[in-house]
């Protein structure tokens, strides 16, 4: 059985209220039924917007991130719980941004995949490296530790993950990696999975870093490659739906 592949929106830190509803309302006008899985992840205060919207359609939602702790005194936190009270489906763990500018480890990153997962939300773990590590020649070493931390922490749920492969010099820069960089990559984490469960065919590995309309279907054709993680073309309904249209 072959995956359905992902495309999954991540928002950032964009949108409001007014702005969300007219993509939201443009994407479900247009995306007819897909061949792949959508999903848009927006910032926390809209999900129950998106619950309001998207409920009983084609197109899933999540978050960008989740704590690693269960409830509590964790302020600013949002918890897996709260994820599932408005209706996510999956949550982003270990963004380059999160762990660029929040400072977040691989063991938090792996704590965050193991808490969405025990708390029945699918963690979208990002891994990828900088552009020196790239230089360095430390690409598979470094999306490798990456992947090992939530492997480790997830253990025999591994085929339940999302990974996204995301070249952190590629994200929001324009600079894609080719198809070719992105599939290399993509088969030493297959590998890696396939190391560490059955299944390792279950398990999506998308692609995340300036992916957009006119670079998707060559990027997704990619025997490794399935699906993707859409920053900036995510909040554009025509980018975004065209990009759905070459996951199949
Ligand atoms: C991202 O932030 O996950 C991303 C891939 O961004 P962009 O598509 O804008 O490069």
């Amino acid at each position: 059985m072959t995956m359905k592949k992902l495309i999954a929106g991540n928002w950032k830190m964009n949108g409001g209220l007014a702005a969300n509803e007219v993509l939201l309302r443009a994407l479900l006008a247009q995306i007819g039924a897909p061949a792949a899985d959508v999903a848009v992840c927006a910032p926390a205060p809209y999900l129950a917007q998106l619950q309001s919207l998207l409920q009983g359609g084609p197109v899933a939602w999540g978050s960008q991130d989740v704590s690693a702790h269960e409830q509590g005194a964790y302020t600013g936190e949002v918890s897996v719980a709260m994820l599932r009270d408005f209706g996510c489906r999956y949550a982003i763990v270990g963004h380059s941004e999160r762990r660029q500018y929040h400072g977040e480890t691989d063991a938090v990153v792996a704590a965050k995949a193991q808490r969405a997962l025990a708390g029945g939300v699918t963690p979208i773990v990002c891994v990828g490296e900088m552009l020196a590590e790239r230089e360095a020649g430390q690409t598979e070493a470094v999306v490798k530790r990456q992947l090992a931390a939530v492997i480790h922490a997830v253990a025999h749920c591994t085929s339940e993950i999302v990974v996204a492969y995301e070249p952190v010099w590629a994200i929001g820069t324009g600079k894609t990696a080719t198809p070719e960089q992105a599939q290399q990559v993509h088969a030493v984490l297959r590998a890696q999975l396939a190391a560490a469960t059955a299944h390792p065919e279950r398990v999506r590995i998308l692609y995340g870093g300036s992916m957009n309309a006119a670079n998707a279907a060559s990027l997704l054709a990619q025997p490794d490659i399935d699906g993707g993680l859409i920053g900036g073309a995510s909040l554009k309904a025509p980018d975004f739906l065209q990009i759905v249209a070459a996951a199949h």
